[in-house]
């Protein structure tokens, strides 16, 4: 059976004072979240928040175990990049956001290295399928970091070999908050310069 659809009051039917309560009710969380914001600037009520969004990366919040961050290339014990160059991520990605450059290694016993590999940012979907896809476990998105989230020009999302084996070697020695800690870092640094260049 069909429900039956709701019939509206005449009042309702109007429209006009369902659409000032809606304004009235905007503005109100506008005027209070604009007032807490001032008062914090100056450092008053601290203790009463002033927005419902979460000010990532300020703050965060509790992830589930499953959480697909930032990505990283592993390491070997030598540390040295894992990856093999053998475009398996890159083919999978249904983005088309994986760039690698491949190049014959120094060392006869390793057939390729990737010279290049980098991760556009902007595009990327974070869907898993390069981790999922590679044969010898050399990238995996298990950092809990976001990628990097500012920037002033499109290459600046770029995630370059380096930063993605920074990661791993980060995670290594300090653990997920380490790596945290330093993306807030580099954030707060940019900001300030930018801020510098104005
Ligand atoms: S997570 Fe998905 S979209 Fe992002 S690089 Fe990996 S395969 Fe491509
Ligand atoms: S990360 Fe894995 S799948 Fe991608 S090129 Fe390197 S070895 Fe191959």
């Amino acid at each position: 059976m069909v429900p039956a659809t709701p019939r509206l009051s005449w009042a309702e039917r109007l429209y006009l004072p369902e659409v000032l309560r809606g304004i009235a009710v905007t503005t109100r969380h506008f005027v209070r979240n604009l007032a807490l914001h001032i008062l914090h600037v100056v450092g008053l009520a601290k203790d009463r928040r002033a927005a419902v969004t979460t000010q990532y990366p300020e703050e965060r919040k509790i992830y589930p175990q499953g959480f697909r961050g930032a990505h990283r290339l592993t390491l070997k014990p030598d540390g040295a990049v894992r990856c093999t160059a053998c475009f398996l991520c890159a083919t999978a990605c249904p983005a088309k956001c994986i760039h690698i450059e491949a190049g014959e290694h120094p060392d006869p016993s390793v057939e390729k290295y990737p010279v290049r590999y980098e991760i556009d940012t902007l595009q990327c979907i974070y869907c898993g399928m390069c981790v999922e896809a590679c044969p010898c476990d050399a990238i995996r998105m298990d950092t809990f970091v976001h990628p990097r989230i500012w920037g002033y020009d499109r290459t600046d999302f770029v995630e370059s070999k380096q930063t993605l084996m920074t990661r791993s070697r980060v995670l290594a020695e300090r653990g997920r908050e380490a790596l945290m800690e330093e993306m807030l870092r580099d954030y707060r640094e940019d900001e300030a310069a930018a801020a510098e260049g104005r």
